[in-house]
């Protein structure tokens, strides 16, 4: 992997919650997905394992500077929660893309700027959802496709069973309601299921000769792992099998992780990831599914992540070392959501 080509990115609050919704092609993390093309979603993607619905996890918007094909391009990550489903090299991940030209029927050629975006009428919990109005119903709860409704007002959108029960305390408040909701945009809650919502910011990653590490920090960031933010359970498996160096990959990643320290993923197309372990990595992701292509890797996630969104806390939460998307190489031409190729690297037991 050379430095010059790898990009990484930060967390960052948004004050401003207006700035989520699709108009601004957020990249995030968290909150409900902002769907670039509103008419189109895709279902809402089912864990195999366990049959809950996936959560919403994060939105990467990754445009092609080609106005023919993925001018504007996105790529939305679901997975779920549950550590138990990760088991085997199971891969409770699903990763959808969707691109636009530049001329497309929901985008207008110039940015919207973002003092347009007014905070006032939206609460603070509460996600805005206008920009799909009118396209597509969608979940209260999640924010995918919504083929359900609530039989006693039809005002209230779900995307599965699972969510309408999960709904329902709040919901049946004010089921009667349907007059009032009528004309008012679409906001919605940000429900205890979905992770808490960030900003990404991306930034070219540091190269090596213009970070100064001395012998002692080299040597105190490979013999622990506080410079490298992790969850507590993950120090506890990591300092069993890797505290002694005795994996030299991790070791590797460590030393180039370090030269920015609190980065939560890792962007560069058709390069190689950057492995935590030696141990289930993924050999060869499977061809592009419409144009057959090579998949390549794009980006990957990090366990920083992870112990920002308070996850790894609880026995049952999920847990892995990296998690890395390989999409189409040739970047083929797509109406509506493509599905791409997700890998959750798991960290040895034992
Ligand atoms: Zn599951
Ligand atoms: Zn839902
Ligand atoms: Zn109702
Ligand atoms: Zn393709």
């Amino acid at each position: 992997m050379s430095g010059s080509s790898v990009e990484v990115g930060f967390t960052d609050a948004l004050n401003n919650p207006l700035l989520f919704s699709p108009e601004h092609f957020p990249s995030k993390i968290g909150g409900h997905p902002a769907w670039l093309n509103p008419a189109n979603l895709p279902s809402v993607p089912i864990c195999t394992i366990c049959g809950d619905p996936l959560v919403f996890f994060s939105q990467i918007y990754a445009g092609l500077d080609r106005p023919s094909n993925g001018f504007h391009r996105t790529l939305y990550v679901f997975l779920c929660r549950r550590g138990s489903c990760y088991t085997d090299n199971k891969q409770p991940v699903r990763v959808f893309r969707c691109q636009l030209p530049a001329d497309n029927p929901f985008y207008g050629l110039q940015p919207v700027p973002e003092g347009d975006a007014d905070v006032n009428d939206i609460g603070e919990n509460k996600s805005f959802a206008q920009s799909h109005n009118g396209y597509t119903n969608i979940c209260g709860v999640c924010g995918c496709k919504a083929p359900l409704k609530c039989s006693k007002c039809q005002s209230a959108h779900y995307c599965s069973k699972s969510h309408q029960k999960y709904d329902w305390h709040e919901h049946k408040l004010n089921c009667k309601d349907q007059t009032a909701s009528q004309n008012k945009p679409v906001h919605l809650s940000k429900s205890s299921l979905l992770f808490k919502e960030f900003d990404i910011i991306i930034e070219r990653e540091k190269e090596k000769e213009n970070v100064e590490i001395d012998p002692e920090e080299l040597a105190r960031i490979q013999n622990s792992s506080d410079a490298y933010q992790i969850s507590g359970k993950d120090a506890e498996s990591l300092s069993k099998e890797y505290g002694k160096d005795s994996d030299p990959t991790f070791t590797k990643f460590k030393e180039r992780i370090s030269r920015d320290p609190s980065q939560i993923l890792r962007y560069a197309r058709h390069d190689t990831p950057l492995w935590p372990v030696s141990t289930a990595q993924c050999s060869a992701a499977p061809p592009c599914g419409v144009c057959k292509a090579p998949r390549s890797f794009e980006v990957q996630f990090l366990p920083t992540l992870l112990y920002l969104l308070g996850v790894g806390k609880e026995k049952e939460d999920m847990d892995w070392a990296t998690l890395v998307l390989f999409t189409c190489s040739k970047d083929c031409e797509v109406e509506e959501y493509v599905e791409e190729f997700a890998w959750t690297q798991t960290y040895p037991t034992g």
